[in-house]
Order: C-alpha cells, then sequence, then structure tokens
C-alpha cells in the first residue's frame, strides 16, 4: 500500500466501516467500553440503507415498532414513528436522531471509501487504505458495509447512448425526481420495483415495467399508527424485543403457530390465510409452519396468493404473467406492496415480459426487447444488489496469506458469518452464514455488534491481541449452512439469496437458515466456552513472533 498517512499517527483499537444502523451501534458500544474507534464512510452522512434507497415508495418491510433500536429503552419510548412501515425519510431522520443523542458523529469521517486492507502479522494491526490515498491503523477492522449496499447496474449494451436519465432505485438523486409528464421504464420487479411502480404510475405519463421473474407480494396494509398501538408497543417492548431475539425465527415478533398447513382442512386453512392477508405484511408466510420446509404446505399458500392475483388484475393474460409459478413462496425475499397489482390496471402502465421478448439493447430512445423498441424519457434500474459479498469483493482485503477475493472465489467462507480463517482480528456484521437478511436485521445487527463488543473485551481483559477463526471451525460452519439450507425449499429458487442475479457468481446460499433464535444460542455457546473455534494469541507471544 502506498500513499500519505494522515491517520497513521492515531493508534486506534478498532476501525469500522460503514455507518448505516451496524456501523453506529458498533461505535456506540466500542466507545462505552473505552475502546478508541473510528469509523469510515463513503456517503456524506450515516444511514446506510436509507442513506442511499430514496427511491419513490421506500419503506421498511418489518413493522418500525420492530425494525429499530432496542438498546436503549429511552430511544424506543421516546422515539414516535408515525406509519405501521416508516418511509425512508423517517428511517433516515431515525439514523439522524441516533447520531445525534448518541453523539456519535465525531467520531465518524465521511466522504472516504475504504479501497484496501491488509493484515500486518508483525504488529498484528490491519492498515486500511482509502480512496484520498491516505491510510490508517488499528487493532480491530470491524466490516459494517451492508449485504444489500451494493447497487448492482446491468450491463446492457447501449445503457451509455440512452438520450433520457437513468436511476437506480439503490442511488437514488437526493433532490428527487418529478416523473410527470414521462414515459418511465421500470426494469426489474423485485422488493424496491413493487414499492417504486405504484408511485411512480400516479405521476408519469406511462410507465413500462419489464419484468424477467414475477414475484409473490403480500398487501402491506401500511397505515398511521395511533396512540394506542404506540402505546402498547411501548409497554411491551420488554416482552416483545425478548420474544423477537429467542423465540422468532425471523426476527420478528408475531404470533406463531404450531402447525403445519395440511393439518387444517381446505376451509380453515383459506380462513386462515385470508385473515393473514387482511393483516398484511411478512406474518403472512408464518401462518402455518411448514410453507418454506414442505412442497405441498407451500403450494397452498402460493395458490391462495396466486388467487388473489388473479383476483385484481382484470386482464387474465396480464395477471398469468404477474403469477409466479417458476419458484415455492417465500424463497426469494416475499415482497410487500401498496397496490402494486392493482397498477397493472391502469391505462398508463404497460408488461413487458422480457423472458418471452429478451432486452437487446438500450437504444438513445428507449429499450428495444424482443425486437419491439420501446419509447422512453427516463430509466429505473430496480435491478437490486450483488448481495452479501457484493460490497466485500470491490475490496482488497489481504489476509494472512491470500486476498478475500481469492478466499472466495468459490463462495464466502466464514466462521458463525463473523469471522474468517486466514483473516485475524476482522469482523463482519450480518456476514454471510449469519442469519442476516433473513431476519429482522435490526435483531441481527444488535446481536452481532453485542457479540463482538464482549468479544472485544474479553480479549482486552486477558491481553490477548489476536483472535482468528479456526479452519476447521469454519470448514464445519460452511457444511452446517448449507446442510440446513438443503433442508429447505429455499435453493429451489434461482434468487439473490443463491447469489443468481450476478452472472457468474458461485451459487451458494448466503445467509443461515437454522433461525435466529438457534444461531443466537450457538455464538453465546462459543463465547462462553473462551470463544470455541478460534484461535487465541496472547499479546507476548504476538510481540515476540
Ligand atoms: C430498500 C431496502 C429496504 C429494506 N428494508 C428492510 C426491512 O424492512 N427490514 C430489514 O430487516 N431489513 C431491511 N433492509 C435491509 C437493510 O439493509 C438493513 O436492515 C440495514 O439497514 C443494514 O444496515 P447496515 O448498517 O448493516 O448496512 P447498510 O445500511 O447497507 O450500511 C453500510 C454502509 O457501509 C458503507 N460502505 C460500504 N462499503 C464501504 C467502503 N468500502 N468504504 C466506506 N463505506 C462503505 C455504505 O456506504 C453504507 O452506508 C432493506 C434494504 C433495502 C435496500
Amino acid at each position: 500500500m502506498t500513499g500519505p498517512d494522515t491517520h497513521e499517527t492515531q493508534e486506534r483499537d478498532a476501525i469500522i466501516v460503514g455507518a448505516g444502523f451496524s456501523g453506529l451501534y458498533m461505535l456506540h458500544r466500542l466507545r462505552a467500553l473505552g475502546f478508541s474507534v473510528r469509523v469510515y464512510e463513503q456517503a456524506s452522512d450515516v444511514g446506510g440503507t436509507w442513506y442511499w434507497n430514496r427511491y419513490p415508495g421506500a419503506r421498511c418491510d418489518v413493522e418500525s415498532m420492530q425494525y429499530s433500536y432496542s438498546f436503549s429503552n429511552a430511544l424506543q419510548q421516546e422515539w414516535q414513528w408515525t406509519e405501521r412501515y416508516a418511509g425512508q425519510a423517517e428511517i433516515l431522520r431515525y439514523a439522524l436522531h441516533v447520531a445525534e443523542r448518541f453523539d456519535l458523529r465525531r467520531d465518524i469521517t465521511f466522504d472516504t471509501r475504504v479501497t484496501e486492507a491488509a493484515f500486518d502479522e508483525t504488529a498484528q494491526r490491519w492498515t486500511v487504505a482509502f480512496d484520498d490515498g491516505t491510510r490508517a491503523s488499528a487493532s480491530f477492522l470491524i466490516m459494517a458495509i451492508g449485504c444489500l449496499s451494493n447497487a448492482r447496474t446491468p450491463d446492457f449494451p447501449g445503457l451509455s447512448e440512452f438520450a433520457g436519465k437513468v436511476w437506480h432505485t439503490g442511488h437514488w438523486p437526493h433532490e428527487g425526481v418529478d416523473f410527470s409528464g414521462l414515459r418511465v421504464g421500470v426494469i426489474g420487479t423485485g422488493s424496491s420495483a413493487i414499492q417504486a411502480i405504484p408511485v411512480i404510475a400516479r405521476e408519469a405519463k406511462h410507465v413500462t415495467v419489464f419484468q424477467r421473474t414475477p414475484n409473490y407480494s403480500i398487501p402491506a396494509r401500511n397505515r398511521p399508527l395511533t396512540d394506542d398501538e404506540r402505546t402498547w408497543w411501548r409497554a411491551n417492548y420488554a416482552r416483545v424485543r425478548q420474544s423477537a431475539r429467542r423465540e422468532a425465527r425471523n426476527g420478528i415478533f408475531a404470533d406463531y403457530p404450531v402447525k403445519g398447513a395440511l393439518e387444517d382442512d381446505d376451509e380453515t386453512r383459506r380462513r386462515r390465510f385470508e385473515g393473514r392477508w387482511e393483516q398484511g405484511g411478512i406474518p403472512f408466510m408464518s401462518a402455518y409452519n411448514d410453507i418454506s420446509l414442505d412442497e405441498s404446505a407451500n403450494d397452498t399458500a402460493a395458490n391462495f396468493v396466486r388467487e388473489k392475483i388473479g383476483a385484481v388484475v382484470k386482464d387474465p393474460g396480464l395477471a398469468a404473467l404477474l403469477q409466479p409459478t417458476s419458484y415455492p413462496i417465500g424463497t426469494k425475499r416475499i415482497c410487500l406492496d401498496t397496490d402494486y397489482f392493482e397498477t397493472f390496471n391502469r391505462d398508463n402502465v404497460t408488461l413487458v415480459d422480457v423472458r418471452a421478448a429478451p432486452i437487446e439493447r438500450i437504444t438513445a430512445a428507449g429499450v428495444r426487447a424482443g425486437g419491439t423498441e420501446h419509447a422512453l424519457d427516463a430509466i429505473v434500474l430496480a435491478t437490486g444488489f450483488d448481495a452479501m459479498t457484493g460490497s466485500f469483493a470491490k475490496l482488497d482485503i489481504r489476509g494472512r496469506r491470500e486476498t478475500l477475493n481469492a478466499k472466495w472465489a468459490e463462495g464466502p467462507k466464514t466462521y458463525l458469518g463473523l469471522m474468517i480463517a486466514g483473516f485475524p482480528n476482522m469482523f463482519m456484521i450480518t456476514g454471510p452464514g449469519s442469519p442476516s437478511v433473513l431476519s429482522n436485521m435490526m435483531v441481527s445487527i444488535e446481536q452481532h455488534v453485542d457479540w463482538i463488543a464482549d468479544c472485544l473485551a474479553w480479549l482486552r481483559e486477558r491481553d490477548i491481541a489476536g483472535i482468528e477463526a479456526a479452519q476447521h471451525a469454519e470448514d464445519q460452519w460452511v457444511a452446517h449452512v448449507n446442510e440446513v439450507a438443503q433442508a429447505t425449499l429455499y435453493p429451489r429458487a434461482a434468487s439473490w439469496y443463491m447469489g443468481a442475479n450476478i452472472p457468474g457468481k458461485p451459487r451458494v446460499f448466503l445467509p443461515y437458515i437454522g433461525g435466529v433464535p438457534v444461531y443466537r444460542q450457538i455464538c453465546d455457546d462459543v463465547a462462553a466456552k473462551g470463544y470455541e473455534g478460534f484461535a487465541l494469541t496472547p499479546r507476548h507471544r504476538a510481540a515476540a513472533e
């Protein structure tokens, strides 16, 4: 690594990369423990996901009373969420509030992208290089770089020749976009597109949606929260948060059934699905406990949703195109919507099935698909992210023996999704091999941050300079992650959980599907056994080597 050394003068305990919800809480915890810490963030402010994804309709799909920090009771009692599912602007305001409230900004350097990181075995330190050519070093490196932070722009031929504007949902302009009078093409029909299309269609002259794979979507039933509801959550937070951490597979407090879908007769099952459909949201997927495990059970839920789509969309041909049939429901991240399917009844919305009529190229005037030119003034790329590993792949991270990109060439290998053999003293928050994107991320983020903070305090107490995942522990964990995934229906979908949205990316099931409570227990047990599966290097030995 070359370049001036402006940050090097400070011998820090830890460097955190990223100032989203993970980085903010990590900074708060480590500072409270008396560690010297600096956060580096490429954006100009805090918020991560909610800083970047400002597209119309962007909002969370875990209810805000649960998609929020639990570490400060005063914070959760005082913050006033206005809607059942807060919009992007409100979630960003919350992140800004947290930064202010806990005085976090003074230890964050913004507008600074980490480009490289290398471990110096002699000094037992990480040196990190930034895009401005400067460097910094610390004993511990904590990657809080996000699972869905590397927006993916497909390389359609001709994209740069398009005469109109092109926006990616994951890099939305801060000043917003006025769609009035525009013919807009939306490429993609994943979660972001499903949120954005109804809002854009209300404003634009015409919207052409380019769909490769239809998605299952459940009505969000978003609405303002009442005072009574907020009061209930606040009064019950202790119990609710505990249940989300210790009982709910996906980290979301809900009413979980103890029976499978086929244990009910048709009519009872339909009533149950209707109830969950009316209630709205992700809990639809836990109407029964075997929807993600058993194909016949899954079919009952998938058929129900397909029927609902058929009932909403007036044109039967269009309805058929919007009904997913090629993968089990829930094996791609379930989407929540407000009037998504209804939007296709509008006169100003057209659906192009790019499986039948593939996009050939972008021209100056629009998109050519299946030999037809669709004239457009603007294109919205709702093409998702290189999930979980994408932000790592962009970095040149050098461990003891090799680079991370070399090590992960055939898919990510981690121990607990927290550390990597050959990369001592480097932690990941919600890394591949942990429940992360299969869960309420707030629950998973807090769990990882607490585990890492407790670990660093434990090491300091014992004068241990280095911690590294042992190869055998990593091998066993990777095998376990795969084994658990194979026992479910998830690998049946060509999803971003599998890396299938990125050409050339290895097909590996990225998150750990064993559930939040089981995973937490494993992590707790590992710590209780003196960090079982990790090699520890005492400070005097590190100094002698
Ligand atoms: C549109 C959308 C909606 C979502 N809704 C939900 C939801 O309802 N519920 C849920 O549980 N999860 C949801 N998620 C997932 C969401 O990403 C997490 O909930 C959470 O915000 C992640 O926080 P984080 O801090 O771990 O990562 P991020 O918020 O992604 O933050 C990572 C930060 O690291 C920075 N960074 C990355 N690389 C570098 C580098 N090399 N140098 C410097 N900085 C870097 C990025 O700029 C970013 O600010 C959603 C994601 C998206 C995209």
